[in-house]
């Protein structure tokens, strides 16, 4: 089948019946990684055949809370990546010892990325979702090039600051002719455990704004896909490698998150 480097991506053929999501967000933290997992643990749920590409490259954390602890092997000259509840995931991490850092310049990085979605063994995929590190950086421009068909899914917390800094990374689409597919905020209000009342611990309004810049800029309509709160069972189910989709499915991140994948 020929080495990497002459091996073409399968998922950005003509005729592809993958479709292809990347996982941005402006700024770190805001919640990329917890979504991008939780959202293919929950279409894995729903009986579809999900892959993960950890293209955060520097800041990779996908397999853990994926609870993805296997290592990929090798069967001829591919790749096959380990899976964990029925998703199927590869990160950079797999390949480096123990905790060690990955310290690399920018062209070693699309070539991590060509090689994770062409010499990997994915199979006949109905979805693929690559968690990209935060801001418009080489891995972006990379994944427009390696799969331009790819769809862009914006993560922002309703904070203002976060939210000019998430419109701005998604509206590389333009520039790169790519579709955005909607808009996911997250850590929109904390439940208070003692009374009724939301606790908007990160203002509100976030996600709508960074929609509707979007639909400007790109001149087509972005939606607001949905809201997730702040749930402690949502970050203990990444630190648990047990994806809360899966674990409390009707805790209210774990509804908010399975009503968004059932949108993709
Ligand atoms: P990013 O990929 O944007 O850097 P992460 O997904 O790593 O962000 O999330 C950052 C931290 O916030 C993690 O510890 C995660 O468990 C936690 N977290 C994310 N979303 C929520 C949420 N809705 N409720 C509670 N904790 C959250």
């Amino acid at each position: 089948r020929g080495t990497s480097a002459e091996r073409e991506v399968p998922f950005a053929q003509p005729g592809s019946l993958t479709r292809v999501y990347a996982v941005a967000s402006g700024k770190g933290g805001v919640g990329k990684s917890s979504v991008t997992v939780n959202l293919a643990a929950a279409m894995a749920a729903d009986g579809l055949k999900v892959g993960v590409v950890d293209a955060d490259i520097y800041g990779h954390s996908v397999p853990r809370m994926l609870g993805a602890d296997g290592r990929p092997t090798q069967v001829e000259n591919m790749i096959m990546p380990p899976s964990a509840h029925g998703v199927k995931v590869i990160s950079i991490g797999m390949f480096t010892p123990g905790n060690a850092p990955v310290v690399w310049r920018g062209p070693m990085l699309h070539r991590a990325l060509q090689q994770f979605l062409a010499d990997v063994y994915w199979g006949d995929l109905d979805v693929l979702l690559l968690d990209l590190p935060p801001g418009t950086g080489d891995i972006a421009i990379s994944v427009a090039q390696l799969v331009p068909n790819a769809e862009i899914l914006v993560v922002t917390t309703p904070q203002q600051a976060a939210a000019e800094v998430a419109e701005r990374a998604g509206s590389i689409a333009v520039q790169t002719h790519q579709k955005i597919v909607g808009v996911v905020e997250n850590m929109s209000g904390l439940p208070c455990p003692h009374c009724d009342e939301m606790v908007d611990v990160f203002g509100s309004g976030g996600g709508q704004r960074v929609a509707e810049g979007l639909t400007r800029t790109t001149g087509a309509n972005v939606p607001v896909l949905g809201s997730i709160p702040i749930d402690v069972r949502l970050r203990e189910g990444g630190d648990e490698g047990k994806p809360v989709v899966l674990s409390d499915p009707d805790s209210p991140a774990g509804s908010a998150l399975r009503a968004i994948a059932g949108k993709l």
